[in-house]
């Protein structure tokens, strides 16, 4: 079986705040080896339990976060960005699991460590009436081609997010958010452990797991934070504005879903 990892920031064990986070900040390449080493724990309980092939998608950022030198020599590595389907690109039907790293909660969670979805420029994505943040966009994605999510790390509130869309999924939380930016953490090394038990646990569930669709056509409303952004996007061919804040479009399919969001900044 071949897996799919894609991997956040926000998420990963040890980074408590964007001063890790971000490319901008002093801490920055602290957060990259953080990264590459949660992402190592993932892929080596993936090849634990017998992943023909790994496959991993940095999907933080410049998408270049990860240290190639320094990640498991099994697994390939996707690295910046090509289409705006953004955090799954790269995934298709030859793949039999999809484990989300360093996930983060979805825009207003009020216990989310630094909680968003996809940009500000998003107060809240909802489809076909469910509110949905980068966890369940990646899983509508991944569940286009057939891929269910069966693992998944993060902090506290972003797995129990994970559980709630999907009750299959096998979490590992890492850090418990005491403010947007800030948290009581596992020590790495005992963060990883958890992390490849989630993994090891998911992968022995692939059989009752499943993937995460909606009935086509889907409708997204994307409420925007700014009302200008939801004039702009109020001015395309099949957009409705039910809302100052709110533009509803419809589309065929989960791909397109992932493809749209990743068009707003
Ligand atoms: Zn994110």
């Amino acid at each position: 079986m071949k897996v799919f990892v894609t991997c956040d920031m926000e998420g990963i064990s040890g980074v408590p705040s964007w001063f890790a986070g971000s490319d901008k900040n002093p801490n920055y390449f602290e957060g990259r080896e953080l990264m590459t080493a949660d992402v190592n724990a993932v892929i080596a309980a993936a090849f634990d339990s017998g992943a023909d092939a790994v496959c991993v998608r940095d999907a933080h950022g410049s998408a270049q976060n990860l240290l190639a030198t320094k990640l498991d020599s099994r697994a390939q590595l996707i690295s910046g960005w090509a289409s705006p389907a953004r955090m799954c690109s790269g995934i298709d039907g030859s793949f039999g699991a999809v484990v989300l790293a360093g996930y983060h909660a979805r825009a207003g969670t009020a216990d989310g460590l630094m909680c968003h979805t996809m940009t500000r420029a998003i107060r809240n994505v909802r489809i076909n009436g469910v509110l949905l943040g980068e966890i369940g966009v990646s899983a509508t994605h991944a569940g286009h081609y057939g891929v269910p999510v069966v693992a998944m790390s993060g902090d506290e509130a972003a797995c129990r997010e994970a559980r709630d869309l999907m009750p299959w999924v096998s979490t590992a939380a890492t850090k418990w958010a005491l403010g947007r930016e800030s948290a009581r953490m596992l020590p790495p090394a005992q963060a990883r452990e958890k992390i490849a038990e989630a993994v090891r646990e998911g992968l022995a569930n692939v059989g009752k797991a499943k993937p995460f669709a909606f009935d086509a056509p889907l409708r997204v409303e994307i409420e925007f934070t700014e009302l200008t952004d939801a004039a702009r996007w109020e001015l395309l061919p099949n957009a409705t504005r039910v809302d100052a804040y709110i533009v509803v479009f419809e589309v065929p399919d989960g791909e397109q879903v992932a493809v749209l969001l990743g068009l707003v900044d």
